[in-house]
């Protein structure tokens, strides 16, 4: 089974292990210890915030440090109800491999690949698995076992009894167990549940519980139907409702309860015979225990985020998680760069085409194929953004598919907040944001707004300033400006915050002129009370909380 494991480590002496690690898993990502690792792939801030995010994702995790910092950091979540994903402690120096957490996830698989690619041997403590070679109680994907039941017939043949293995357990084939053809204990495939004690069921996930759309059922309902059919609950491969993927949130979280996908199909017809039927929910059987994923799709979602003005360290979590989740990733360019890195099984959709409608009608019709897709914007995606566009398309679309994805906004650090933090707090009273684009408004819309702005003495935060096409614009509302405001105005200008290239010029109403603006500039220009003093070696602008009680 290929795993796409977070390898952590602490140190920069740790890199090149992590690396050699890396090597055999594809699209794995090294996650370094800002300041300390920063050559890794992603940077976090704090260990322990970073490697409980990847646990509670299900991430398999990989950390080259002490097994102790390991079990310390996820100690509290252990108790949590929850998939447990694999994890492994590693030596720096790759002489240990040690599984922690996950035997039913296969970890013991993962510390002998990766003991063997590194040439020593793994800290294997599992008696059964030591014993026979494999754990009985870890199937292959697709199928599950009754753990009580399991233990007791491991534990059975550990105190020396035998066991008959019939044809479909091909992957025990290998396995060092003491076979005997009529054995004391058998090993059988079967949805249905078994009440003899001498026998491990192995339950190949085939139950398709399909509900239709409007109908509710609850966790009761489900397990009594099981069990009236007796089924194993074990053998539930999905929960289906008929019709075109939307929201259900009952049934949603009905799914995510009993741990398998919610799949959507447009006619039950499709998920074979009936095992057992109600008014609001019938059973099938299906003959192929991979049916759940091809069966139908699941409900898409799209993610419009904002990535903050560049620094990694200015993204929010939310989106971190998002960009981590997404199947597809849309977007300009630059942004869908910034947003990495990305994992080769990440399909990246980076175009320069300034058509936001066309874009935000792909990015719907990847979700409305069961998709999970992130839409990037640099910034916040609600402020001159993505986001508008992407609800524009979507209020004009009368596509029952559309309507039907998982939508949700995330929020980003904008480029005036950005830029204004840099100065100091030029936006510590009342403000206004304006882009100075006339390319979707009219001019006329933006100089009556400008004079407005200026009158109420608000401070101005510019966006799209000046372009190669609109180079005359930002001169016009200076002008405009200067009419109210007094030549040593505080302004800021902040270019490319939070990237490489960052710069922060702090000037005055007086002595700004267009040429020190470009597109990847913000323009700040504060209001008759902006302010600006020198401290040590520095200087800081900002706006005053107050209003002297003399002013208009
Ligand atoms: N959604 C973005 C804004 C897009 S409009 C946000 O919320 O920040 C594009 C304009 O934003 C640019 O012309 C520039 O004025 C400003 N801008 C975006 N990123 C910037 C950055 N890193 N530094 C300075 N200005 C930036």
């Amino acid at each position: 089974m290929t795993i796409t494991p977070s390898i952590f480590v602490l140190g920069a002496s740790a890199l090149p292990m992590a690396r050699r690690i890396q090597e055999a898993y594809s699209g794995a990502r090294v996650f370094g210890l800002q300041g300390r690792a920063d050559a890794a792939d992603v940077t976090y801030a704090n260990f322990g915030e970073a490697l409980r995010q990847q646990y509670r994702q299900g991430s398999p995790i990989i950390a080259l440090c002490a097994a102790g910092i390991v079990i310390r950091t996820l100690a509290a979540l252990l108790t949590e109800k929850g998939a447990e994903p694999p994890v492994l402690a590693i030596a720096e120096d790759g002489s240990a491999v040690v599984p922690l957490l996950g035997g039913l996830a296969g970890v013991n698989e993962i510390a002998k690949t990766l003991a063997n690619h590194l040439g020593v041997a793994p800290a294997i403590t599992t008696s059964g698995e030591l014993r026979f070679g494999t754990c009985l109680l870890n199937p292959p994907p697709g199928y599950a076992v009754d753990l009580e039941q399991g233990k007791r017939v491991v534990s059975d043949l550990l105190g020396g009894a035998t066991v008959q293995l019939n044809e479909d357990t091909p992957w025990l084939k290998n396995a060092d167990l003491p076979l005997a053809a009529r054995g004391d204990r058998r090993v059988v495939v079967s949805p249905y549940r078994s009440e003899d004690p001498h026998t491990l069921v192995i339950h190949p996930r085939v139950v398709l519980a399909c509900v239709a759309p409007d109908r509710d059922i609850s966790r009761e309902a489900l397990d009594h139907a099981l069990s009236a059919a007796r089924l194993a609950p074990q053998s539930l491969a999905a929960l289906i409702v008929t019709g075109v993927p939307q929201a259900v949130p009952k049934l949603a979280l009905l799914a995510q309860d009993v741990g398998v996908p919610l799949r959507f199909v447009d006619d039950a017809g499709v998920l074979g015979p009936v095992e057992w039927e109600t008014q609001d929910l019938s059973l099938h059987v299906a003959n192929d225990s991979t049916c759940a994923d091809s069966m139908g799709i699941a409900r898409g979602s799209l993610h419009v985020v904002g990535l903050g003005p560049g620094a990694a360290g200015y993204m929010a979590p939310a989106v971190r998680q998002a960009l981590d989740a997404a199947q597809d990733v849309l977007g300009y360019e630059t942004y869908v760069k910034m947003a990495g890195p990305f994992r080769g099984d990440q399909c990246l959709h980076a175009s320069d085409n300034r058509e936001e409608l066309q874009r935000a009608a792909h990015a719907f019709e990847l979700a409305a194929q069961g998709r999970r897709v992130v839409m990037v914007s640099s910034g916040d995606p609600g402020v001159f953004a993505m986001a508008a566009a992407v609800l524009e398309a979507l209020e004009a679309s009368d596509d029952s598919r559309w309507h039907g994805v998982a939508l949700h906004i995330v929020p980003g650090i904008t480029a005036a907040m950005a830029a204004a933090s840099c100065a100091g707090a030029p936006l510590g009273h009342d403000f206004c944001l304006i882009s100075l684009s006339d390319n979707l408004k009219p001019w006329s819309v933006i100089e009556h707004r400008l004079r407005h702005a200026s009158a109420a003495d608000l401070v101005m935060a510019f966006y799209n300033p000046i372009s190669k096409s609109r180079p005359w614009q930002l001169g016009q509302a200076l002008d405009l400006i200067r009419g109210y405001r007094a030549p040593d105005t505080q302004v800021v200008l902040g270019r490319d915050i939070g990237r490489p290239a960052e710069s922060l010029k702090l000037t005055t109403l007086g002595e700004l002129t267009p040429d020190q603006v470009d597109m990847r500039t913000m323009v700040i220009i504060g209001s008759s009370q902006t302010r600006r003093f020198s401290s040590g070696k520095r200087e800081w602008v900002y706006s005053p909380r107050w209003y002297p009680a003399d002013s208009r």
